[in-house]
């Protein structure tokens, strides 16, 4: 049994996959989950499912990407909510290619997208964190960040970045009981990964290096990521889990 004392969490990438697994497994421990995502729809829909079940969220399309966009939104939550005593940066997307044939453009989406997102919003909500000497912060990287992966150079770049940003925010929060630690999930069932596990040879391709042989579900990464943010966690920090089915061994 988790333990949670009426804590206010904010997960990005919200509205689809992982994150709205994470905000509906914190919302079912009686977390009030601030629910952010690109569309207003996607995060919309996350909230309006939390609160149908009886639980606490609301929701706020703001592209991560974007700084000042994060900066205001960010202000903006913290006049509502005094702490925001979890964050969860999740929201990530890909822009597969070899580096030969990858633009400017993808490299440069997938690191601010990915990477820049939790400078962006762990700057503001940290802060409070810290003069309430409590906090969890989680980072979704990825296997393709300890490992690399042909074809991700940008991805694998950005999440490796990511863990880098969880090992330092962890020395320098520790003294202030905010905790940092990533959770490093394999190929998991979600949009992202439609493409390789709905095609019978990408997906045997894969499965031949996961020694569990089957794709992950969002559930298995919320299950880790709510142990994480809970009371029980408070003496782990600076740590990467790998949620995925052993590839990363
Ligand atoms: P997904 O199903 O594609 O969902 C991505 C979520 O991120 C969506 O809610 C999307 O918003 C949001 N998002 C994307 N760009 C955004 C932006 N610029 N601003 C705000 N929100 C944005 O992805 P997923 O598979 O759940 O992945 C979640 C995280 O896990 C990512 O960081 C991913 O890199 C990581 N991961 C996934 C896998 C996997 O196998 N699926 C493996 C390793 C790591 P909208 O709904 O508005 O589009």
């Amino acid at each position: 049994m988790l333990t949670f004392n009426q804590r206010t969490a904010l997960v990005t990438g919200a509205g689809r996959g992982i994150g709205k697994a994470i905000a509906e497994s914190l919302a079912k421990q009686g977390v009030t989950v601030i629910c952010v995502s690109k569309s207003a729809d996607s995060c919309g829909a996350t909230a309006a499912a939390i609160i149908a079940a009886g639980g606490k969220a609301k929701s706020l399309a703001v592209d991560v990407a974007d700084g000042a966009a994060v900066a205001a939104a960010a202000a903006t939550l913290l006049a509502e909510f005094p702490t925001i005593d979890i964050l969860v940066n999740n929201a990530g997307i890909t822009r597969d290619g070899l580096l030969f044939r990858m633009s400017e453009a993808d490299w440069n989406d997938v690191l601010a997208t990915n990477l820049s997102s939790c400078f962006h919003w762990t700057k503001p909500l940290a802060r409070p964190m810290t003069r309430a000497r409590w906090g969890r912060i989680v980072n979704i990287t990825s296997v393709s960040g300890i490992m690399g992966n042909a074809g991700q150079a940008n991805y694998a770049a950005a999440k490796a970045g990511m863990i880098g940003l969880t090992k330092t925010l962890a020395r320098e929060f520790a003294s202030r009981n905010v905790t940092v630690n990533a959770v490093a999930p394999g190929f998991i069932k979600t949009d992202m990964t439609t493409e390789f596990v709905n095609q019978p040879e990408a997906s045997a391709k894969i499965l031949e290096v996961v020694p569990l042989k089957r794709f992950g579900e969002p559930e298995d990464i919320a299950h880790m990521v709510a142990y994480l943010c809970s009371e029980q966690a408070g003496y782990i920090t600076g740590q990467v889990f790998s949620v995925d089915g052993g590839m990363a061994m």
